[in-house]
């Protein structure tokens, strides 16, 4: 009898060990990664620890998830470097009555982490392939409160619009006025702006009435932001 029940029990403590093994590696992310380097909104670090990367990663890249790197996903994209993400949204100042429109949906893991936080999240990917995986990924996850399109993101999402906040994550030459426009008065855009070639910077968009203040807060490296007719 005895032997039966460890027999029985192996196989539920192999899954057990393996689900924390990757818990113990997202705490560790979060706290290294996040809470060390200035990232310091609760809501923000509990969204981290909630959202599985290794869902949201190409299978051979599964042990990689919780590293501080981006990750390849295909299609010549990436999955950004998680600090990057962390920092993007909590520049944004998220709170749980906001609507957010994210531009370039990647794997998903932006719009999944800004779900936790926020009430609505549009996100809007122009690789068809990404934009069916990543919409299958967060279903099967029960992200109910995330919609996804495939579109050209420049001319944003007006059906919904205005946002509360604007999360834009790939390099563009400049910042596309439909952006702007569909941002709410108060609200607050994060994009990365300058050529594929060279260093591009981060820069804060803020929407005071008729005015938009805009300020770069750090140089980063992103993707190229594409346009639907190139
Ligand atoms: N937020 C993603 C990161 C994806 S990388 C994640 O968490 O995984 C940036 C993405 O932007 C790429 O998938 C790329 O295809 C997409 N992209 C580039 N230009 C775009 C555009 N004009 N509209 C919508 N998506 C765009």
């Amino acid at each position: 009898m005895i032997k039966l029940m460890i027999i029985l029990l192996i196989p539920f403590l192999v899954l057990l060990s393996q689900e924390d093994e990757y818990k113990q590696a997202r705490y560790e992310m979060v706290k290294h990664q996040m809470a060390n380097r200035n990232i310091n909104d609760k809501s923000v670090l509990d969204a981290f620890r909630a959202v599985k990367r290794h869902e949201f990663v190409p299978e051979k890249f599964i042990d990689n998830a919780y590293e501080d790197r981006p990750l390849p996903i295909g299609y010549g994209q990436t999955i950004s470097q998680p600090y990057m993400v962390a920092y993007m949204t909590e520049i944004i100042k998220p709170d749980e009555n906001h609507k957010v429109l994210e531009i370039g949906t990647g794997s998903g893991y932006q719009a999944a982490i800004l779900a936790k936080i926020v009430k609505e999240v549009y996100t809007i990917e122009i690789i068809e392939e990404l934009e069916n995986e990543a919409g299958k990924r967060l279903k099967d996850l029960d992200f109910e409160n995330v919609s996804v399109k495939n579109a050209d993101g420049y001319y944003g999402w007006q059906e919904h619009a205005p946002f509360d906040a604007i999360v834009v994550t790939a390099a563009a030459e400049y910042i596309p006025p439909p952006l702007i426009k569909q941002l709410k008065d108060g609200g607050k855009m994060i994009i990365p702006v300058g050529s594929p070639f060279f260093t591009q910077r981060l820069m804060l968009v803020e929407k005071n009435g008729e005015e938009t203040k805009t300020k770069s807060v750090m140089p980063v490296r992103f993707v190229p932001f594409t346009r639907g007719n190139e």
